[in-house]
């Protein structure tokens, strides 16, 4: 017989969305994320899906953005403090930080108070990015602070570039480099709404700042994260201020006790006469591979 090794099931809640997404990132983590080193042009791995981009909304000390461009197997990164504008004429500070792993593209929750980065993280937006023609060496684009690239994500379209400032910010640790839209035909004008007010939320849950730290789903433990471990996800309602598992599990009763008194209100109905027993049924091949675990039936049905 065969059995479904991972029922994929619609998805739920935002929680079960998010567990989607960090299960993308981490395969992602698989791959070597790069171009062929010269000419061609050709991606190596995930050539399909393309490079990956996530910025991630991060209320910590301060709100910031964090834009991550997957390359190399990592995630290259910058906080912009002010998030990403539509008009070419602003140019948003985006400080270059250290390369953040592949699977930390796909989270969205809490990082508990103390550690690094503590606060509350929203995948504001994500996709695919490009190279612009012309542009194509990344590697050089790094190291001479010129990137030059073409953006598909919900949010975030079209040609965008990075540009590291010269003088004494350059050799600072973290170095300073420049947020910049192209011009294109998705620019916007001075006067047009700009993108981080008009479309606030999780591209992935749809839910605010408030809303995701009110929750709880996701939590990351950066003290974690070279064991593998770096992330739970926490499906008892959440308990704030020290409150016991105990109180925990009376949020669950709660619910349940909620579940039942709905349950009186639905209209009253008899079970059907006959259901039809489910019964394996012959075939000539087995299922695709991927998704399918097989056992041996002997039992003669
Ligand atoms: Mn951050």
């Amino acid at each position: 017989m065969v059995t479904k090794k991972s029922s994929k099931p619609k998805r739920a809640s935002a929680a079960d969305a998010v567990a989607e997404q960090l299960e993308r990132y981490r395969s992602m983590r698989d791959f070597r994320i790069t171009r062929e080193p010269s000419g061609g042009g050709k991606l190596k791995s995930l050539d399909e899906q393309g490079l990956p981009f996530v910025i991630q909304k991060h209320a910590a000390s301060h709100l910031h953005y964090d834009f991550r461009l997957g390359w190399n197997g990592v995630l290259k990164s910058w906080a912009v403090a002010k998030g990403p504008s539509y008009v070419t004429r602003d140019k948003r500070l985006a400080v270059q930080v250290e390369d953040h792993p592949m699977e930390y593209g796909g989270f969205e929750g809490i990082i508990p108070k103390g550690q690094y980065g503590g606060g509350t993280v929203m995948v504001w937006d994500q996709g695919t990015w490009e190279p612009q023609p012309g542009h194509t060496d990344v590697d050089e684009g790094l190291r001479t602070g010129s990137l030059k690239f073409i953006m598909h994500g919900e949010k975030m379209k079209g040609k965008w570039a990075l540009i590291r400032m010269g003088g004494k910010a350059a050799n600072e640790r973290k170095p300073n480099w420049l947020l910049i839209k192209e011009h294109d035909e998705f620019e916007r004008g001075e006067n047009d709404p700009s993108v981080t007010e008009e479309e606030p939320n999780s591209v992935v849950t749809g839910r605010s700042l408030d809303e995701i730290a009110k929750s709880e789903d996701h939590v990351w433990n950066s003290k974690e994260s070279a064991t593998g471990n770096a992330w739970y996800r926490n499906d008892s309602p959440a308990v704030k201020n020290g409150a016991s598992a105990k109180s925990s599990a009376a949020g669950a009763k709660a619910r349940v006790a909620g579940f039942g008194s709905a349950l009186r209100k639905a209209p009253k109905e008899k079970l059907p006469d006959f259901i039809a027993p489910e019964l394996a049924l012959q075939s000539e091949t087995p299922p695709p591979v991927d998704e399918w675990l097989r056992e041996l039936k002997t039992d003669g049905y």
